[in-house]
């Protein structure tokens, strides 16, 4: 068998995390991106894709290298409860065994960046991303901070990490987490912090000490879209990443950025996601000797969720992507039904009307000049 061109991590067990019915963040929306990831691609050639289908929880050292050993105590005594806690101000709550299965998702990042690492090819790991957890407390639905400690895992084998965030909400855990390293470049485009949580993530922010300059922050007003998102991602990523070089990159695919979201007010559609992917492979081919992790994240319209993830693992193993018109298979749209009690979409693509969008020409000229002043690198057009 030919070497995958793409590996997956997937593990029922992550199904495991969760908050219960009535939270907004389920797994359940990534296994069915997973499972349509698998349909999709059964008729490619043998091994397009590798599997990972069984994951430890990661131990507790793991954890430590983000998180305070207070904070992993706190996470491990509510775990044992039968009552729910709250883990944070207000939308993280505890569950039971709820330490272990966080510590599985970071597992899964970890093992989804050896294979990277190890291979030269991009991993999969669409049930993490939880970008919020900061090193001593959950946030915003997430209790151990899995892509954090995947940075972590690479700084500690002497690699240089470029993070891209394209999450709905700031990347606050990661973004702050790595603040003052100058190995860590991160890039994160997210709605406008002053209309969403965490409220942070401004153009001001630019990194400390040995991290100074390396943070970039593109914030977009509600209604922002793929005319927001494309210009800049392609304006700014590439650039920065070649000026700092990485021996790795990490991508946050969240899809609450997607139109129709429950949670956040963007209106990106499955184009850009797509695009976005296929300019960060080619950076990864062209920098990184094709080391490339991607998480999942934030998504809270599973139709979205399901179907762009889903794409994305098309994509970084270099498969054909499915037309917007293409049916979806019966027995997927089945499974959808089942878990989520509404008719599942029937093809790959929606078509909607989309709200008109704030953003114009001058708002993109205004956002890079404010980064080209505070991080000191031209960002030109390419
Ligand atoms: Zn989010």
């Amino acid at each position: 068998m030919t070497t995958a061109r793409a590996h997956v991590v997937w593990s029922e067990r992550f199904l495991d995390y969760d908050f219960g019915p009535h939270h907004p963040f389920t797994e359940s929306s990534r296994g069915l991106a997973s499972q349509l990831l698998e349909a999709a691609a059964s008729s490619a050639p043998a091994g397009s894709l590798g599997w990972t289908r069984s994951v430890k929880v990661a131990d507790r050292p793991t954890l430590e290298t983000f998180h305070r050993a207070e904070y992993l105590d706190f996470v491990e005594s509510a775990s044992g409860l039968a009552k729910q806690l709250l883990l944070d101000t207000g939308d993280t709550p505890s569950f039971p065994g709820c330490y272990e299965a966080s510590a599985r998702l970071v597992q899964g990042a970890i093992e989804a960046l050896e294979n990277t690492l190890e291979h030269g090819r991009p991993a999969f790991h669409p049930a993490g991303g939880l970008h919020h957890a900061h090193p001593q407390r959950a946030s915003g639905f997430c209790i151990f901070n899995d892509v954090a400690i995947a940075v972590a895992h690479a700084l500690q084998k002497g690699h240089r990490v470029a993070y891209i965030d394209i999450d709905a909400h700031h990347g606050d855990g990661v973004m702050y987490g790595f603040y003052d390293s100058g190995r860590v470049l991160d890039i994160d485009f997210h709605q406008d912090g002053r209309t969403l949580f965490p409220g942070t993530g401004f153009p001001h922010e630019v990194g400390r000490g040995d991290g100074a300059g390396l943070k970039a922050n593109l914030p977009f007003p509600p209604g922002a879209g793929d005319e927001a998102l494309l210009p800049t991602f392609r304006r700014v990523v590439p650039t920065l990443l070649r000026q700092f070089r990485p021996d790795v990159i990490v991508l946050q695919h969240s899809v609450d950025g997607h139109f129709g979201d429950e949670i956040a007010h963007l209106q990106y559609s499955p184009k850009a996601y797509a695009e976005v992917d296929r300019v960060v492979l080619a950076l990864a081919r062209e920098l990184t000797h094709g080391r490339l992790l991607v998480t999942g994240g934030g998504g809270y319209r599973a139709e979205s969720v399901s179907r762009v993830l889903a794409r994305t693992g098309l994509i970084l193993a270099g498969l054909p992507e499915p037309p917007e018109h293409a049916p979806l298979p019966s027995a997927w749209r089945k499974e959808f039904h089942t878990t989520f009690g509404r008719e599942a979409p029937a093809t790959w693509g929606d078509a909607v009307e989309l709200d008109p969008s704030p953003w114009t020409d001058a708002d993109e000229q205004n956002l890079v000049a404010q980064l080209e002043s505070k991080l000191g690198e031209k960002l030109s057009v390419p």
